[in-house]
């Protein structure tokens, strides 16, 4: 009887393991965006494929999150009702507690130079609106399994 709790307690706690090890294997996704039907659905997807997902539709909130849980990758709305998505991004890399985590920017605006802006303050991506969700996972999984020396030249 003390013998099968305690190999039931073992198996318990092999478990537990186990799934700690999945989830600190999982890559953990900031997503900076104040429309709240497209923060959805980016958060949805992005699940769907596995990652844990943190939220907020504003800059400010965006800096905290960053500092507080240092998620493995930011996706970054540039038009924010607080304070612009590239002084986040400027912001976010002159401190060393969160430079190397990459951004990729998110822009409604299609506009010429609107990349360059984005690259400019920092933003190792751009994605411009409407999202094309493969190109966007395929920017999150390049950036996602780059060697972490290579973001630490930017
Ligand atoms: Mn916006």
């Amino acid at each position: 009887m003390v013998m099968s709790t305690s190999k039931y307690l073992d198996a318990a706690e092999r478990t537990q393991t186990l799934e700690h090890q999945e989830n600190s294997k999982r890559k953990r996704i900031l997503v900076v965006e104040d429309n709240q039907m497209g923060l959805m659905l980016l958060g949805q997807l992005l699940r769907a494929q596995g990652y844990d997902i943190l939220q907020t539709s504003e800059g400010w909130g965006a800096i905290d999150l960053a500092r507080d849980n240092h998620p493995d990758l930011i996706l970054m709305d540039i038009e924010l009702p607080d304070i612009c998505g590239l002084d986040v991004t400027r912001l976010l890399k002159q401190d060393d507690q969160t430079k190397t985590i990459p951004i990729i920017a998110l822009t409604a605006f299609a506009m010429p130079g609107d990349e360059e802006r984005s690259l400019e303050s920092g933003c190792d991506a751009y994605i411009a609106k409407p999202i094309l969700m493969d190109k966007l996972l395929r920017a999150v999984e390049s950036l996602l399994s780059s060697p972490p020396s290579a973001f630490d030249s930017l």
